[in-house]
C-alpha cells in the first residue's frame, strides 16, 4: 500500500450536527487509522428535497495507507449507521451523511462506487470546504483543481450563501 490522500464531505441536519460530524471524523480516525483533517463547517441550506432543516457540512481530509475505496466505502456506511441514520426519504434528512469525494486519482464507475463523486463538482457545499483544506487537490476526470471547480460554479451560481 501507498501513502495516499482520500477527501470525504460530511454533512448533517439532524439533532445536534456538529456532534455528529465531530463523531464522524473520530469514527474515521479509529477505524481507518490514517490522519485526519476537518475543514471548517457551513451551515447551508438543502438542495433537492427542500422542505428539511439547514445542514451543517464540511469536508475531510485522510492521509496514510488508505485501504481500497471499496473498503472505505463501506467503512464510511458502517459509520453511518452506527451514528443512526436511517434511509427514509431519498436526499431527506440524515445524522451523518458520508459520501467519498476523491481517493487519491482513481476513477471508478461502478454500481455501488463512483468516483470522483458524480456531483461533487456541482455542489458549492462540497467544494467551499475543499478548497478550504486542499484548493490544488485535483479532479481526475475533469482535470481541473478544486479551487478552479468552485471558481466555476460560482461563476454560474454566485457564491455560496452559507455561513462559515
Ligand atoms: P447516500 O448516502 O444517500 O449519498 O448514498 C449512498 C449510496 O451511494 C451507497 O449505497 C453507495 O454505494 C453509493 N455511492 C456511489 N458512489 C459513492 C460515493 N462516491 N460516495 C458515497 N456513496 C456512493
Amino acid at each position: 500500500m501507498i501513502q495516499e490522500t482520500a477527501y470525504i464531505a460530511l454533512g448533517s441536519n439532524l439533532g445536534d450536527r456538529a456532534h455528529y460530524i465531530y463523531d464522524g471524523v473520530r469514527l474515521l480516525i479509529e477505524r481507518v487509522g490514517v490522519r485526519v483533517r476537518l475543514s471548517p463547517l457551513y451551515e447551508t441550506q438543502p438542495v433537492g428535497y427542500l422542505d428539511q432543516p439547514a445542514f451543517l457540512n464540511g469536508v475531510a481530509e485522510l492521509w496514510g495507507k488508505l485501504p481500497e475505496p471499496r473498503e472505505l466505502l463501506a467503512t464510511c456506511l458502517r459509520i453511518e449507521e452506527d451514528l443512526g441514520r436511517e434511509r427514509n426519504i431519498e436526499q431527506g434528512p440524515r445524522t451523518l451523511d458520508l459520501d467519498l469525494l476523491l481517493c487519491g486519482d482513481c476513477v471508478s464507475a461502478d454500481d455501488r462506487l463512483t468516483l470522483p463523486h458524480p456531483r461533487m463538482h456541482l455542489r458549492a457545499f462540497v467544494l467551499r470546504p475543499l478548497v478550504d483544506l486542499a484548493p490544488e487537490a485535483r479532479h481526475p476526470v475533469l482535470r481541473a483543481s478544486a479551487k478552479d471547480l468552485l471558481q466555476a460554479l460560482e461563476a454560474t451560481e454566485g457564491r455560496m450563501s452559507g455561513t462559515g
